[in-house]
């Protein structure tokens, strides 16, 4: 198998883990998947099983998959492999996809509302809302393409009655980008409990979009002032 096969399926196995251990996923509930050329070369992708539990996974029963939506391997596919085709093949941008049932995103996507910029950092997602798709049956086209429409210009979506998916250009930034969106779930909710929250307007949405360009990277002192 080529090495580079190999470390994706150990990565998966990795943030898989992860989603475990920061209590995002729990059982067999949520999955990951990752763009992966197959042995011959041709596109593809890895995703993890179906039905298992992430403790008796191994970087063996990583499913690989082409576009047309055949599997090789021993496992079934997870039961998303739906979704997780449809955005890594309408999204280039994006090389990972994950799916959680976390408890405060799962909570609100009962609600059935779309996350409005209550906090600036509604922005990592890549617009002033997080929509929630409405409901579809798991595992289904229509649950595909309700995703699929919800992550129009966003980088996060929660599903009705479900739960939410992260996407991002690596795994890490996929479960960065996770993290950040359960945490918001959680404090929308807090707020909800008490009042209602102010909403960002559109302006303040754009400055912080703007802002987000250069947050985080390297600092060059030519460009970059200590107050900016
Ligand atoms: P799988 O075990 O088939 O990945 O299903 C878990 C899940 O979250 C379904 O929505
Ligand atoms: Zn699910």
């Amino acid at each position: 198998m080529p090495q580079i096969l190999k470390n994706a399926r150990e990565q998966l196995l990795s943030i898989s883990q992860q989603l475990n251990c920061l209590g995002l996923n729990r059982g067999t509930s949520g999955n990951v998947s990752v763009r992966a050329s197959g042995e011959a070369g041709l596109p593809g992708f890895l995703i993890t099983p179906s039905g298992m539990a992430v403790e008796k996974m191994t970087p063996t029963d990583m499913v690989w998959m082409d576009f047309a939506g055949n599997a090789e391997g021993g496992r079934q596919p997870s039961s998303e492999w739906r979704f997780h085709l449809d955005i890594l093949q309408h999204k280039p941008e994006a090389n990972a996809v994950i799916h959680t049932h976390s408890m405060f995103a799962t909570t609100l996507s009962t609600l059935r509302l779309d996350i409005p910029a209550f906090h600036y950092m509604i922005a990592l997602a890549g617009g002033d809302s997080i929509r929630c798709a409405p409901y579809a049956l798991f595992g289904s086209q229509q649950l595909s393409d309700k995703a699929l429409l919800a992550l129009q210009d966003r980088k996060a979506c929660l599903l009705a009655n479900h739960g939410m998916i992260a996407i991002g250009e690596t795994l890490e930034k996929a479960l960065n980008i996770t993290q950040e969106v359960e945490t918001l779930c959680e404090q929308y909710l807090c707020a909800l409990q008490v009042g209602k929250p102010f909403i960002l307007s559109q302006q303040e949405m754009l400055e912080v979009q703007e802002k987000f360009k250069g947050y985080g990277a390297w600092k060059n002192s030519a460009k970059v002032k200590s107050n900016s």
